[in-house]
């Protein structure tokens, strides 16, 4: 499609015209995202009602708002799919046989850290840190394909708290609710206000660290510390106030509110009301910050990392366990998986525990001249975010099947939604879109992480962080790295009555936090 003057009105011919390109670009995906869209917008209204407002919205994106933002965006042809954090390559490519093609496994290690993102990554760098020269202290991380090149080299670069206390105590106090239905409202409250307060507790601690690994290591990672603006409609408003109330109840005073003003003297984003603003957010790119750890962590002779090599099983042998790789068996006697949302594929009793969740992004040249750089912009359906020259789009939060963990399948029609959304918030610009990709983040049904024992041995997991993996990844890989290494004398941020993966997988047996004096 060639764009005409952008300022001349929409010609019905376009609005057509767009409508049926829509139409035939359509694919499964997009009617697994509209069932989310359904379901978390007209919440609490009938099946039918639902459907009406669905199709009134689907009309009124077709014929109106994405006729309109394309007539002042392009698509490049091809719009590659690689994400654009991983365009300009990747230092630790096929690593290390780029440099040695005839290196090869090693039989044992002392631990085998399966996946290289944000998780992994921190896992290599902490161990790096804490392990004793002896050789038999060895940590092996193997990556079935790049370093970051899961969610990690394809997010958002925000450097988030997560999620703020109300939303954690939100979706825990729902989980409870149909897990121990039975419990009084006022336990199961004070429970879900305790997970919450630990959860932000964690999350500070894990954004301090961050910043000062940066900065200590003198990381170049683009690492900028602006906060993260998240735009409320009116109907939001209450639940906001409620929010930034619970944050002040609880002393996690990261969660505040702004004004329209200032909402746009930050980010250049016009919002008519009262936005939410996480003050200690930052932002980075994701991908150098993942090939960063890892590279300080392998001038350490205590770390190995092998990409392209798939982990096909893990099996028990009592003292040790057999890690079966595409490369051939390690036998490791710990093991940590990385895996987030591609854990079930590889532990089938996460099915269900943790649900591979697709989110989108694309990125382009152009783009709103209003909308300021290096600050976390999220609109009520929508991200956006201004790094360098790039400016990035993005949304989508559909559960898919365990199988489809990190594939690439953007849906066209969200991109163009979001071109409307953010035509929305800053007004006219001109804008080519380059780059067009996916990822699945993991959920777990409370939507609280999971960081501990997974076999009550000495195999651990870290997953389960709803879409905001530095919230989590870096604290928690110091903490594991810690106990591995028998060491105390450090805060342990992940107390297993939280986190502990029994809480999901056996909660008739997990140990329950005790309810705190209120
Ligand atoms: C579009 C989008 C926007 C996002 N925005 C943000 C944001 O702004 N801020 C934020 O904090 N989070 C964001 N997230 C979420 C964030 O990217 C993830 O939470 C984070 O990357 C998880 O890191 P990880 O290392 O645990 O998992 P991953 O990065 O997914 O890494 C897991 C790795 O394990 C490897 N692996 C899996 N199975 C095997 C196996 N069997 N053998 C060997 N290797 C295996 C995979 O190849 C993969 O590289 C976003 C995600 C997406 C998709």
């Amino acid at each position: 499609m060639s764009n005409p003057d952008r300022c001349a009105p929409v010609p019905i011919q376009w609005r057509f015209k767009v409508m049926a390109r829509l139409l035939c670009e359509l694919r499964k995906h997009d009617f697994r995202a509209a069932r989310t869209w359904i379901d978390t917008m007209y919440p609490r209204v009938s099946v039918v009602t639902r459907l009406i407002r669905f199709v009134c919205w689907s009309l009124r994106q077709m014929w109106c708002d994405i006729p309109a933002a394309l007539r002042c965006a392009t698509f490049a042809r091809p719009v590659s799919r690689t994400p654009v954090w991983l365009a300009d390559g990747n230092p630790l490519e096929n690593h290390p046989w780029s440099r040695d093609a005839d290196a090869t496994l090693p039989q044992r290690a002392d631990v085998v850290v399966i996946g290289a993102g944000f998780t992994g990554g921190a896992l290599a760098y902490h161990w790096s840190k804490r392990a004793t020269t002896d050789s038999s202290r060895k940590m092996v991380i193997v990556e079935m394909g790049e370093a970051a090149s899961g969610s990690s080299g394809r997010n958002e670069g925000l450097v988030v708290m997560g999620r703020y206390c109300h939303m954690v105590f939100k979706t825990v106090l729902d989980y409870l609710g149909r897990l121990r239905a039975h419990w009084p409202d006022t336990l199961r409250r004070q429970l879900a206000r305790q997970f919450a307060v630990v959860y932000c507790k964690a999350a500070y601690r894990n954004a301090d660290l961050i910043e000062q690994t940066v900065k200590n290591e003198g990381f170049d990672c683009d690492y900028v510390r602006q906060g993260w603006i998240q735009a409320r409609d009116a109907d939001q408003q209450a639940l906001l106030a409620e929010s930034v109330q619970m944050a002040l109840d609880t002393g996690t005073t990261d969660w505040t509110t702004i004004t329209p003003i200032e909402v746009e003297r930050r980010t250049g984003m016009r919002v008519t009301h009262n936005a939410g603003f996480s003050l200690a957010a930052a932002s980075f790119h994701p991908a150098k910050w993942v090939w960063s750890l890892l590279q300080v962590a392998l001038t350490s002779a205590q770390v190995e990392f092998y990409s392209r090599t798939r982990v096909a099983r893990v099996e028990d042998m009592g003292e040790e366990y057999r890690i079966h790789t595409s490369r051939g068996v390690i036998l490791a006697r710990h093991v940590v998986n990385a895996t987030e949302s591609y854990t079930p594929l590889l532990h089938p009793q996460f099915h269900d525990r943790i649900l591979p969740t697709q989110t989108q992004a694309a990125s382009g040249a152009g783009g709103p001249t209003a909308m300021k750089p290096h600050v976390g912009i999220s609109g009520t359906r929508a991200f956006f975010g201004k790094h360098g020259g790039m400016v990035m789009v993005g949304s989508d939060a559909t559960r898919v099947a365990d199988h489809e963990a990190g594939r690439i399948q953007p849906s066209r029609f969200i991109t163009k939604f979001l071109l409307g959304e953010m035509r929305r918030y800053f007004g006219e610009y001109r804008y080519r879109v380059t780059h067009e990709w996916s990822g699945t983040v993991s959920y777990t049904p409370d939507e609280f992480p999971i960081v501990g024992l997974m076999d009550d041995k000495r195999q651990y997991i870290i997953a389960g962080m709803a879409g905001s993996g530095t919230a989590v990844s870096f604290n928690a890989g110091r903490c594991i790295v810690n106990r591995i290494l028998g060491i105390t004398d450090e805060p342990d941020d992940y107390p297993p009555e939280y986190f502990s993966p029994k809480r999901l997988l056996d909660p008739d047996k997990h140990t329950w936090p005790q309810l705190a004096e209120s």
